[in-house]
């Protein structure tokens, strides 16, 4: 797949009526990828299902068409990664591969805590790309709870310091996509 992308939805397959809480006007602006003149970054925090992922997609596209060299990842293999570069010592050469994207989006931040090493790595990473090029990220926790997250408040204030010095946070707030056409059935029993 192009860029690794979980799937190839645009901006035109976003239904913004769906979630009103989210400014298009602001979507369209990112759009214009002019975050990128600045390495500025961008945050998508909500709850499941509220369209992170498509929104970064939407953008990470965007970004690949106009050549800008891209790439989509899980937040737990890019731990996974960083963790298997540190013991067979390569970590300086993977820390340098992913910081050589103009645009690297991390996906699902939180969904499970790390341990100290892990968050060392990704502070390192987050430190390599700060001011250089523009990271998007997208998280299910809001940023007061970072610290558990990363096994202390001191390195997601670290983290979060340098992820949000120049950024876009759009929080989400709505109903889940996946559960629109549901009818979920609660019993006492
Ligand atoms: P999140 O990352 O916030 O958990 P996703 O972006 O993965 O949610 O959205 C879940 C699914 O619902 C995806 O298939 C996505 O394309 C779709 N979806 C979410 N919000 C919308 C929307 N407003 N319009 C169209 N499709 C949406
Ligand atoms: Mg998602």
């Amino acid at each position: 797949r192009v860029a690794n992308f979980p799937f190839i939805k645009g901006i035109e397959d976003f239904d913004f009526s769906f979630q009103p809480s989210i400014n298009k006007q602001q979507i369209m602006d990112l759009m214009s990828l002019r975050f990128l003149e600045g390495n500025e970054n961008i945050l998508f925090v909500g709850t499941p299902g509220v369209g992170k992922t498509h929104l970064a997609t939407a953008i990470g596209i965007e970004c690949a068409k106009r050549r800008y060299s891209t790439y989509f990842i899980h937040f737990q293999e890019l731990i996974a990664q960083l963790k298997k570069a540190l013991l067979e010592n390569r970590l300086e050469y993977r820390l340098k591969h992913f910081s050589k994207y103009k645009v690297l989006i991390i996906d699902e931040i939180g969904y499970l805590p790390i341990d100290n090493d892990g968050a060392n790595l990704f502070f390192q990473l987050i430190s390599s790309r700060y001011e250089k090029s523009s990271t998007i990220i997208t998280t299910n926790v809001v940023f007061s709870e970072w610290g558990e997250i990363f096994g202390g408040a001191t390195i997601a204030n670290a983290i979060l310091d340098r992820l949000l010095h120049h950024s876009y946070v759009i929080f989400i707030k709505g109903p889940s996509y996946r559960l629109q056409s549901k009818t979920v059935y609660f019993s006492n029993t």
